[in-house]
């Protein structure tokens, strides 16, 4: 482990941070195309991003690695996944193995021409949903996501709706991925979910889980924080709530991230920051590799241990 006020922070609470033994979830990320450039990005995704994606090479060893590593979960992620080209291959190998697969889906795709098939697509193959949506109003979402999207991902979450998605039915799962805009945190409890349940029912909009993610202090989001000069007041604030028992639930445990080039990291973060896992590819990565593995850590460690913690799947102190 990198030496860092965070590896510090877990020793004086008697903590460790090493990999399971089980791979829950196996997270690729496809490359950082996508139709959106939002403010809060952590992997700088936009519209010219067409040469970072995943080669059918690394594509065809992540499917082989399905078959090794076993995973209860493959977790599809860029960009907009759905923009890469061996999506849908994808997600086939694992229906055919019966691994579940989550789309993180930033539902604007779900309008563009050569994708509005997917709502039904995604359903026939059971694909949970995790669409980001930053707020239910439309002015708190538009201003990290642009003039004009929160209209357009509320099309997307009804035309979800109409192929049986937040509803739910466990096959047709919808979860929506909130963020707070700047440099706050935002704690969820069941008050907020309700709240957003009601601000979006208006809309003809329903879902069946609201889950948070802090703000990582990366790439673009920390690019913002520099040009506001807020950036060491957010990383002091993240520090200030450090919540130990936000330790055991964190993402790396169980989580194994693959970059386009095939490349492994312990999270999705670490990925953008260039810390890998030394030695380990897509290509060759066994169960035995990962086990018991230390996770590489450092300050940026802080934005999911804050509060309730933060991870893919939302707190990790439930
Ligand atoms: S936050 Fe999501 S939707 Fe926005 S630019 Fe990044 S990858 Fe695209
Ligand atoms: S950034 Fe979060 S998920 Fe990644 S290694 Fe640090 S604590 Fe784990």
């Amino acid at each position: 482990m990198v030496p860092s006020a965070f590896c510090d922070r877990l020793t004086a609470v008697g903590q460790t941070l090493e990999r399971r033994e089980n791979l829950r979830v196996l997270q690729i990320n496809l490359g950082r195309l996508c139709n959106m450039r939002c403010s809060h990005c952590h992997v700088g995704a936009g519209p010219d991003q067409g040469a970072t994606q995943m080669p059918h090479a690394v594509v065809q060893q992540c499917i082989d690695a399905l078959d090794r590593l076993r995973p209860q979960c493959l977790d599809l992620t860029g960009g907009a996944p759905e923009m890469h080209l061996s999506f849908r291959e994808l997600v086939g190998a694992a229906w055919a193995r019966d691994i579940p697969v989550i789309d993180r889906c930033n539902l604007t795709i779900l309008l563009v021409p050569g994708y509005r098939d997917l709502p039904q697509w995604l359903g026939d193959h059971h694909v949970e949903v995790v669409a980001s949506l930053p707020h239910w109003s439309q002015h708190r979402s538009d201003k990290q996501r642009g003039d004009g999207t929160w209209e357009k991902s509320l099309e997307g979450l009804r035309r979800l709706r109409a192929a049986g998605y937040g509803r739910g039915d466990p096959q047709r799962q919808l979860t929506l991925m909130t963020n707070p805009d700047g440099d706050r945190l935002q704690p969820l409890c069941d008050k907020v979910t309700d709240e957003w349940r009601q601000a979006l029912a208006q809309y003809g909009v329903t879902f069946d889980r609201l889950i948070g993610l802090t703000n990582m202090p990366i790439a673009r989001f920390r690019d913002w924080l520099i040009e506001q000069e807020r950036l060491e007041r957010y990383e002091k604030t993240l520090q200030d709530s450090f919540n130990p028992c936000a330790v055991q639930g964190l993402m790396c445990r169980d989580t194994l991230s693959v970059a386009p080039n095939g490349q492994l990291y312990d999270c999705d973060f670490n990925q953008m920051l260039d810390m890998p896992l030394p030695g380990l590819t897509i290509a060759h990565v066994m169960p035995h590799h990962l086990a018991g593995r230390t996770i590489l850590t450092g300050n940026h460690c802080f934005g999911c241990t804050a509060g309730q913690g933060s991870s893919c799947a939302g707190a990790t102190n439930h």
